[in-house]
């Protein structure tokens, strides 16, 4: 189970895959760098809260969910049980749900899994965010090494049920390279969410 929670009143949460370049993003958007707590390096298995500001909101760094080397089937499945019960539990406070994912390697990982018969995380994450209200933004990182761009993005859009071009949707779809420090889309769509939600007080974090 996760630990207790800071008591803060608004929090953007981030969820993904491991590898998906989560925490260089989280480190982009905050300045500062996560402390792992999970036993095996680089493999998060509780939350991340950054909390550093005096003001009523933070940052959650959700664990990766999927594939993770060294970690059990039954392991994966109870991280992402509680990744669901942290959401769900604190859907009031939370302003935006960040789904974070590869740009280069997400529409082939969707559809590999769709094969299967089976709803992929990413997907199914993003329907979860939107049952709950949330406001469901989708990070798309690594984006300095794809080349078809505007296809990519827009066969994104099509598995995620949402009409192409991309470009209708920049309040949803966040073209991002974490590692280039180039994160102005996602800043944006989360500037659009904080307006909407009447949280101007909190645009300091994402400007
Ligand atoms: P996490 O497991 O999701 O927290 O992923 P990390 O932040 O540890 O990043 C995983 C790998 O992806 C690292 O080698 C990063 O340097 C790399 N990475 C992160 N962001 C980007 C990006 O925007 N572009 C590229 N090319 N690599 C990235």
């Amino acid at each position: 189970m996760f630990e207790e929670r800071p008591n803060r009143g608004a929090e953007v949460v981030f969820v993904g895959r491991s590898n998906v370049g989560k925490s260089t993003l989280m480190r982009e958007l905050t300045g500062h760098d996560r402390f792992t707590t999970g036993k095996k390096p680089g493999v998060t298995r509780e939350p991340n809260h950054f909390d550093w500001a005096s003001e009523d909101f933070m940052f959650t760094d959700l664990p990766g969910f999927g594939f993770m080397s060294g970690v059990d089937e039954r392991r994966r499945e109870q991280i992402k049980t509680d990744i669901v019960r942290y959401v769900e539990d604190n859907a009031d406070r939370i302003l935006a749900g960040v789904l974070v994912v590869d740009g280069k390697s997400a529409v082939e990982i969707i559809d590999r899994h769709t094969n299967d018969e089976e709803i992929p995380h990413d997907v199914e994450m993003f329907y979860f965010l939107e049952e709950l209200g949330i406001p469901a933004v989708v990070a798309v990182n690594k984006m300095d090494k794809v080349d078809d761009r505007d296809e990519r993005l827009n066969e994104l859009c099509d598995r995620l049920g949402l009409y192409p071009p991309w470009q209708q949707w920049t309040e949803t779809i966040a073209p991002i390279s974490a590692k280039r420090g180039n994160v102005e889309a996602l800043k944006e769509a989360l500037r659009h969410h904080f307006h909407e939600a009447k949280r101007d007080d909190l645009l300091k974090f994402v400007t």
